[in-house]
């Protein structure tokens, strides 16, 4: 009796694991599905649980670190992205994940074949927990880098943190270190990074330039700061969207130095890791599928247009 009942209770353990198991809404890291799943978080306001659970998974979340260009490497998560760019002088990293998710950002670093401790510059897009939330641990192990926001990114990101203080998913941010400025850079082992102050996402977001290589060819390339419109406040934050967006377009269009990469802050908002698949099976000779200026051009549209509508919105609220 009592072994077939410490049978039943384990058997119904199993199941529910099974079943917990099965709970994940994606299988793998799909961008479409993911992207669909943050859409309708992005009209009802109201994310769906299991979307909330899988964003705090480190298991669901865990991504094998991988080589976008020679010089470039992912080291994110799923859902939101890290950027490693190494130099013989020491690297830059752009982002800082969020807790649970930031010790695996350094296990990334390591299997990807760098030392952390030779970060020298980490540049942080914008002051939300999801690219903000590592800098706690970063900064207590990474004994030799600085830390880059725009003044007022630094101020969102200890007002978010404050914010959140004593509440679930509390985060914690690190004080003030480099407060950047338009055109500010960097420069390592003969590489530069540049912070373009783009406000819009928030009014703090930052977006950086830099180079990256695939063999002999050197692209320019962009990571654009902030994507989403979810943090809008009124129609004047919108009009900096647009004026941010319209401003990288044009470097996209530029005659001479075209920015032709987009290495976005997460990767279902540009299908990051099915062109990762493609890359994956690249042929020698075949074009580099990163390399994709209508791509980046497509994009830019797309959030233009997306930020058009909601000023409408926000103007009509404004006149009320
Ligand atoms: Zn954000």
């Amino acid at each position: 009796m009592r072994n077939s009942f410490v049978r039943f209770v384990f058997a119904g353990a199993l199941l529910a694991a099974s079943l917990v198991a099965q709970a994940q809404p994606f299988d793998g890291c799909p961008s479409p599905a993911i992207g669909a799943a943050f859409d309708d978080f992005g009209k009802t306001g109201r994310m769906q649980p299991a979307l909330g659970r899988w964003l705090g998974d480190a298991d669901a979340q865990r991504i094998a670190p991988w080589k976008a260009f020679d010089d470039a490497y992912f080291v994110g998560a799923c859902w939101v992205s890290a950027w490693l760019l190494p130099t013989p002088q020491g690297h830059f990293l752009i982002d800082t994940l969020h807790e649970p998710h930031t010790a695996e950002l350094l296990a990334n670093v390591r299997k990807a074949g760098f030392d952390p401790q030779d970060i020298r510059y980490v540049f942080i897009t914008h002051g939300h927990f999801d690219h903000a939330g590592g800098a706690a641990r970063l900064k207590r192990e990474l004994k030799n880098a600085r830390f880059v926001m725009t003044e007022t990114g630094w101020a969102e990101a200890i007002a978010s943190a404050n914010a959140m203080a004593g509440k679930p998913g509390a985060w914690e941010m690190i004080p003030r270190d480099i407060v950047a400025k338009d055109g500010d850079s960097w420069t390592l082992g003969g590489r530069t990074v540049t912070l373009l102050e783009t406000p819009g996402h928030t009014l703090g977001t930052a977006s950086y330039l830099y180079d990256v290589h695939d063999g002999a060819r050197a692209y320019r390339a962009v990571t654009v700061g902030g994507l989403g419109l979810s943090a809008i406040q009124n129609a004047r934050q919108v009009e900096l969207y647009i004026d941010s967006v319209e401003r990288l377009d044009r470097l996209a269009a530029s005659a001479t130095r075209p920015v032709e990469v987009h290495l976005t802050t997460h990767p279902f908002a540009t299908g990051l890791m099915e062109q990762r698949s493609v890359l994956a099976q690249r042929k020698s000779g075949d074009a580099h599928p990163l390399v994709d200026a209508a791509g980046l051009h497509k994009q830019l549209e797309a959030l233009e247009s997306g930020a058009k509508e909601r000023l409408v919105i926000e103007q009509a609220k404004d006149k009320k």
